[in-house]
Formats: C-alpha cells, sequence, structure tokens
C-alpha cells in the first residue's frame, strides 16, 4: 500500500535593507491641489518549472524533509520607498508631510518537482500556483488603498537631529506599508484549503474545482477581501511651503517581509 500526505511549510524571511536620506529633489514636491496617488509597479509573475534528480538535488532547492517529493515556492515581495517634506518649526522640531509612497510588486513562484514524477502531483503543485497567481492578480489594487492611507499624513518629529528623526520615520512607514500587505495579501488560508478538499493530493478531487472551492470558501469567510475604495482623493492634503533645505526627500527601498509558503507533497 502506498499512501501520500501532504505538509505545508511557511517559511517568513524577514530582510531588511538599510535606507538612506536622499538629496533634495524639488521636483518631486506636489503642487497645491495636485492629487496625490502612489505609484504602484506590479512585476509580471515569474515562473519557474524545476525538475530535480532527488539522488542528486541542486543546492537552490527549498529543503526537502525525508519522503518529501515535490514543492511548490510562491514567494511574494514587496518593496516600498515613502517620501516626505520636512518643515522646521525649531530647531528641534518638525513637521513632516508624507508627498510620495512607490511600491513594486513581485511573485516569484517555482514548483520543484523530481524526474519521473506521476502527472497529478504536478496537477496538484499547479493547484498551488493558480492560487497564488489568483491573490496577485488584485495584489496592485490592494496596495495601492494601503499607500494612499500615508500620502498627505502630517507628522511631528522631535530631536536634536531632525534629519535623522525624518529618515526613521519614512523607514519605519515604508515598513508598514509592506507588513500591511503582506498582512492583507494573506494567501495561505486559501492554500491550507486547497489542501484540505484535495486531502493533500491524496483524493480525485478535480484540481480546478478545489481552486475555485477553496478561493471562494476564503473570500466568504474573509472580511478584509471586502473591496474599499481607494482612499487617496477622498484624503484632504495640506501642503506646507516648503522652508528648510536641510532635508527634503528620503527614501527608505525596504524588502518587505518574503513570504515563502512551501508546499510538499510527501509519498510514504
Ligand atoms: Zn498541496
Amino acid at each position: 500500500m502506498r499512501s501520500r500526505r501532504l505538509l505545508v511549510l511557511c517559511v517568513f524571511l524577514a530582510v531588511l535593507v538599510v535606507g538612506w536620506l536622499a538629496s533634495r529633489d524639488s521636483s518631486s514636491r506636489p503642487q497645491l491641489g495636485e492629487p496625490l496617488v502612489p505609484t504602484i509597479n506590479k512585476l509580471p509573475v515569474a515562473f519557474v518549472n524545476r525538475t530535480f534528480d532527488p539522488a542528486a538535488p541542486p543546492a537552490d532547492i527549498p529543503s526537502l524533509a525525508p519522503g518529501e517529493i515535490a514543492v511548490c515556492d510562491s514567494n511574494f515581495v514587496s518593496n516600498a520607498t515613502v517620501g516626505g517634506q520636512p518643515h522646521r518649526t525649531d530647531a528641534t522640531h518638525a513637521t513632516v508631510t508624507i508627498t510620495k509612497v512607490n511600491v513594486t510588486l513581485q511573485l516569484n513562484i517555482n514548483i520543484w518537482v523530481p524526474v519521473g514524477v506521476t502527472p497529478h502531483v504536478i496537477e496538484h503543485e499547479e493547484g498551488h500556483r493558480q492560487i497564488s497567481e489568483y491573490y496577485y492578480q488584485t495584489a496592485d489594487r490592494l496596495v495601492q488603498q494601503i499607500a494612499a492611507k500615508y500620502l498627505g499624513k502630517r507628522v511631528e518629529i522631535t530631536g536634536t537631529d531632525l534629519s535623522a528623526e525624518s529618515t526613521k520615520l519614512l523607514q519605519q512607514m515604508a515598513a508598514e506599508v509592506t507588513a500591511e500587505y503582506n498582512k492583507e495579501l494573506n494567501p495561505g488560508p486559501a492554500q491550507l484549503l486547497y489542501d484540505d478538499i484535495t486531502d493533500h493530493g491524496r483524493n480525485d478531487v478535480v484540481v480546478q474545482d478545489a481552486v475555485a472551492h477553496a478561493i471562494k470558501n476564503v473570500i466568504i469567510e474573509s472580511p478584509q477581501s471586502t473591496t474599499k475604495p481607494p482612499e487617496s482623493s477622498a484624503q484632504p492634503f495640506c501642503f506646507a511651503p516648503f522652508e528648510e533645505n536641510y532635508c527634503s526627500d528620503a527614501h527608505n527601498p525596504m524588502r518587505s517581509t518574503l513570504k515563502r509558503i512551501i508546499n510538499v507533497v510527501m509519498s510514504l
């Protein structure tokens, strides 16, 4: 007798990239009344189908426990840049107005299967891929809504080094944008539900039906999946005249927490 069971591993990797204070960039300053809109750059899905020899697995394959034979690795990456304009009120106080939020999104999917694997296993892993791609379809709208909430915000900062405080504030906001994106995108429950429906690839449920059911049921159960209109146009924005020149703009390339969802089929 031969049974197969699946092990789902979620690996969360956090990679922080140090931000820096950029030089003054007056051209990025919006004019009064100009609507502030986040810039979202969603890159196409990068999918790679990898076949490997279990006797000599390549170095870059995700770690497989004994009995695990295949893996679908979905890696959602977001990189946010937040820019602000400071207005110093005295030597140790300033107000920073958020004038720019740029986010780049990526989805990298790798399906690893051993040579000679059954079509059923491949089909199962393809179902995981479809679920990841489904979530990525609307990821730009999601992050647009998240980023829009920051534009126009005015935040007080204090300290003897206002330039450093400004940079810290913008880094923190960039990190918040990517963290909220990861939290709200959250394809994990649908992936788990898909595995429940298919019994980890052991039953004969049609993959397309299982994918559809998993996505539908998670949407019904998830309150955060309800569509919300973008808030950028409705958000009040007060633009303070730029009076200081010690700090005008800051960028923070922050690579987000990387969500790696690894779905592994085990053959026992
Ligand atoms: Zn699975």
